[in-house]
C-alpha cells in the first residue's frame, strides 16, 4: 500500500545496501545518537570499517552522489535497519522502515506534499488517531544562533538539569529540548523558542508549508520543541505520533529537510527532504486502533466436509484448478468448528458436504456473513454445477 501511495506521486523504488562503509553513516553527524551510540559497526576480513545501516537516508544520498540522477529525484524505500538500543515494546534492535527522499527541490509545496504522503498512508491503513506535529529549525545560521542561545540558557541553571541532560547539553543543546525527564520539564518549557531566531526566508518557508497543509485539510500542531536527531535537519521537521504506545516510543514516523548531507558525501550542494515511518510501531498502532479486518488474502470459498474429508480433498483441488481460491478444515472436525473456520477465512461462500449431499452428488452453497449483501439463503445444487455457478457470481 505504501508503494501505491508514493508511486502515485512519481516516486521510484531504491534498494539501498544493508551495510555501508562506516564513513557514510558518520556523515550523519557527531552529535547524532544513532551514529555515536547505536551503530552496529565492525571490521571485515579486509580490515574495512563497515556498519549495518541504522537508517536509510545516508545510503540513499550516497547512491545519489555516486549515480547523479536527474533532479528532482524522488525515491522510496522499505527494509530493515539495525540500532543498538534497549529493546522494549516498539523499540527493537532490528526494525523495518518505509520512507521517501526527494533531492533537488526547495519549494515549500514539496514539504506539504511529502507530509501528505505519509498522512495519506496512515489514513489508507485506517488509522484515525495518528497526530502530526511540525516545526521549523530555520536556516542553518538561524539554527546555530539558537543553539548558542540554548547553551547559554541551560548553562545558567545547570544544577536544575538532570545529569543526563547535562551530558546532552555538551554534545547537542537542541536535544535537551527532547528530554523526557520530569526534572527537566520546567526548564525546557521556559527555554528560548526557535521561531524568535528565524530569518525572513525561513519564516516565509514555514508559513507556506503550514498554508499547504491547511489547503490539504491536514490537521497539525506546531511544536517548537520538536528538534529530531539529525545534525543536518533544517527548516521543516515533523513527526507522527501514535496513540497506542508509551510516550518514549510513540513516534510512528518522522522526517524533515536536510542540507549539507549531499555535499558531505561528495556531491554538489543540494536540498533534500524525506521521512521514515516505523513499520513495527505502525503495526502496533493498527492493532491498538483495531484496524485489521479480514485476512489480507482471503479465499473465495471454504469447503466444509463432514463426511470424513476425502470430498474436501478432491473438491478444493478441482476448485483451485478452475482458478477459484479455496481452503478447508482438516482432522474431521465438527460442523460447528468447520463453519467457524469458514467465517474466519474471509471466504464468500461455504460449500457444505454432508451425508445427504454425498449420497446425491450435490453440494450446499451457503453465503457467509458480510458477503453478497444480507442474503444468507443457502441452496443445494448438483456438484457438476458448482464451478460454473461460482464463476458467474464471484468477482474475477
Ligand atoms: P525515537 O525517538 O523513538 O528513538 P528516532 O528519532 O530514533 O525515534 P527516526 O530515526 O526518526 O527515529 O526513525 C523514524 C521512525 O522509525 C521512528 O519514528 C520510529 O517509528 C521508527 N523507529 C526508530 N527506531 C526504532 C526502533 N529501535 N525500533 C522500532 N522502530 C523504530
Ligand atoms: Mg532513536
Amino acid at each position: 500500500m505504501f508503494a501505491e501511495v508514493v508511486e502515485s506521486a512519481g516516486f521510484g523504488q531504491i534498494i539501498p545496501p544493508m551495510f555501508e562503509d562506516l564513513g557514510v553513516f558518520l556523515r550523519l553527524g557527531e552529535a547524532t545518537d544513532i551514529v555515536t551510540k547505536e551503530m552496529y559497526d565492525f571490521e571485515d576480513k579486509g580490515g574495512r570499517r563497515v556498519a549495518l545501516r541504522p537508517e536509510m537516508t545516508a545510503g540513499v544520498v550516497r547512491a545519489f552522489v555516486q549515480h547523479r540522477p536527474l533532479l528532482p529525484w524522488k525515491a522510496w524505500y522499505a527494509g530493515p535497519n539495525f540500532r543498538y538500543e534497549k529493546a522494549q515494546q516498539g523499540r527493537y534492535r532490528q526494525f523495518d522502515q518505509v520512507g521517501v527522499e526527494v533531492l533537488g527541490v526547495d519549494d515549500p509545496h514539496l514539504d506539504a506534499e511529502v507530509i501528505s504522503l505519509a498522512w495519506d498512508f496512515y489514513g489508507r491503513l485506517g488509522l484515525r488517531q495518528v497526530r502530526l506535529v511540525v516545526n521549523s529549525l530555520g536556516e542553518p545560521q538561524d539554527r546555530s544562533r539558537y543553539v548558542d542561545a540554548l547553551r547559554v540558557y541551560f548553562s545558567q541553571d545547570l544544577a536544575a538539569l538532570s545529569p543526563e541532560s547535562r551530558q546532552t547539553l555538551e554534545r547537542n543543546p537542541l536535544r535537551v529540548l527532547d528530554s523526557k525527564r520530569e526534572q527537566d520539564a520546567p526548564l525546557v518549557a521556559a527555554a528560548p523558542v526557535i521561531s524568535d531566531f528565524y530569518s525572513a526566508d525561513a519564516a516565509e518557508h514555514f508559513a507556506r508549508v503550514l498554508a499547504g497543509l491547511d489547503h490539504l485539510a491536514i490537521p497539525y500542531e506546531v511544536r517548537p520543541s520538536l528538534v529530531r536527531g539529525l545534525d543536518y535537519y533544517r527548516k521543516t521537521t515533523f513527526e507522527f505520533i501514535g496513540a497506542a504506545l508509551e510516550s518514549s516510543q510513540n513516534a510512528v514516523g518522522g522526517g524533515g529537510r536536510y542540507d549539507g548531507l549531499v555535499e558531505d558525501l561528495g556531491g554538489p550542494s543540494t536540498p533534500g527532504i524525506g521521512f521514515a515511518l516505523g513499520v513495527d510501531r505502525t503495526l502496533l498502532e493498527c492493532d491498538a486502533e483495531g484496524v485489521f479486518g479480514a485476512p489480507a488474502n482471503p479465499v473465495s470459498v471454504f469447503v466444509v466436509d463432514v463426511t470424513g474429508g476425502a470430498e474436501a480433498l478432491t473438491l478444493t483441488h478441482d476448485l483451485r484448478a478452475a482458478g477459484i481460491a479455496s481452503d478447508r478444515a482438516y482432522e474431521g472436525r465438527s460442523m460447528k468448528s468447520q463453519m467457524k473456520a469458514a467465517d474466519r477465512s474471509g471466504a464468500t461462500f461455504a460449500i457444505i458436504i454432508g451425508g445427504d449431499e454425498l449420497a446425491s452428488g450435490a453440494v450446499t452453497v451457503r453465503p457467509l456473513a458480510g458477503q453478497v449483501g444480507d442474503d444468507r439463503t443457502q441452496s443445494t445444487i448438483p456438484r457438476t454445477e458448482l464451478i460454473p455457478m461460482l464463476k458467474r457470481v464471484l468477482p474475477s
